[in-house]
């Protein structure tokens, strides 16, 4: 087996795992979207609301704001912290960000985005509200899942049958990932991973090129919401893969 990291920026990563079952592959998909734990609001006391929008509706609201989650508390299953939420409208019509929220008990604990709007507060209105964030995984509610997009496709593989056609400038200018380009006269394969199989290539010069799946070869990518690092989320997934057979390997050898 092998895997080689293709793209790692920002939220997003990817990686091509060669000689790797698709069932193994899709499975660490499946564990970070529904195993990985993060923090999010699951209990809020409103302490005071003079908004026009119902208690129920701002809990859901601030259920709903991803929570920076440091790795201490991933072991920690009943861990609890309270975030507070204190604003008024003294000036005018203002709008409260979740930036507004904040941890009383930690200050790694904070939203990943400050700029989610929460309400509205006409001129005097005010609210103040105790939220209570503990653990949970994509399995219980799709707010504790840390990862917007997850990911699994076939490799490509893409071959170039007659590297002298007349038509290879028109084969690299129909490629929107530059797989192609011209070296010493002759079509050659740049970049065989940024293949997305759109096949315009194939439609001009189908002798020419040919786009294939490579047997057992799969890039996984995922893009992180901001609780953990792309990277954290995926060490995570295979980590609670191997934790979870290895509970299930104890309860066989008991049968
Ligand atoms: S299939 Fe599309 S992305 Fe892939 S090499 Fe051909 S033109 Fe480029």
């Amino acid at each position: 087996m092998a895997a080689k990291l293709l793209e790692s920026q920002g939220g997003s990563l990817s990686i091509r795992i060669d000689e790797y079952d698709l069932n193994y592959v899709n499975a660490i998909r499946r564990y970070i979207i529904s195993e990985v734990p993060t923090l999010a609001i699951e209990d809020v006391v409103v302490i005071e609301n003079s908004s026009l929008i119902y208690d129920e509706i701002i809990a859901h609201r601030l259920g709903l704001v991803p929570l920076k989650t440091p790795k201490k508390y991933l072991e920690q299953a009943g861990a609890q912290l309270m975030l507070v939420l204190d604003a008024k409208a003294e000036g005018g019509t203002r709008t409260v960000y979740s930036g507004e929220l904040v941890s009383v008990e930690d200050k790694e604990v904070y939203p990943v985005s400050t700029e989610i709007p929460l309400l509205k507060l006409a001129k005097g209105q005010s609210i103040k509200i105790e939220a209570y964030a503990r653990l949970g995984s994509g399995k219980k509610h799709s707010k504790f899942s840390p990862i917007s997009k997850a990911t699994v496709k076939p490799s490509p593989l893409v071959n170039v049958i007659n590297d002298s056609t007349d038509k290879m400038k028109e084969i690299v200018d129909s490629c929107p990932r530059s797989v192609f380009y011209i070296k010493e006269g002759k079509l050659t394969v740049a970049d065989e991973d940024a293949c997305t199989f759109c096949m315009e290539c194939v439609k001009v010069d189908a002798g020419s090129v040919e786009i294939k799946e490579k047997y057992n070869s799969y890039i996984l990518s995922i893009e992180s919401i901001g609780q953990h690092e792309a990277r954290d989320a995926l060490m995570m997934g295979i980590n609670l893969i191997q934790r979870d057979l290895g509970k299930l390997a104890e309860k066989v050898m008991t049968l």
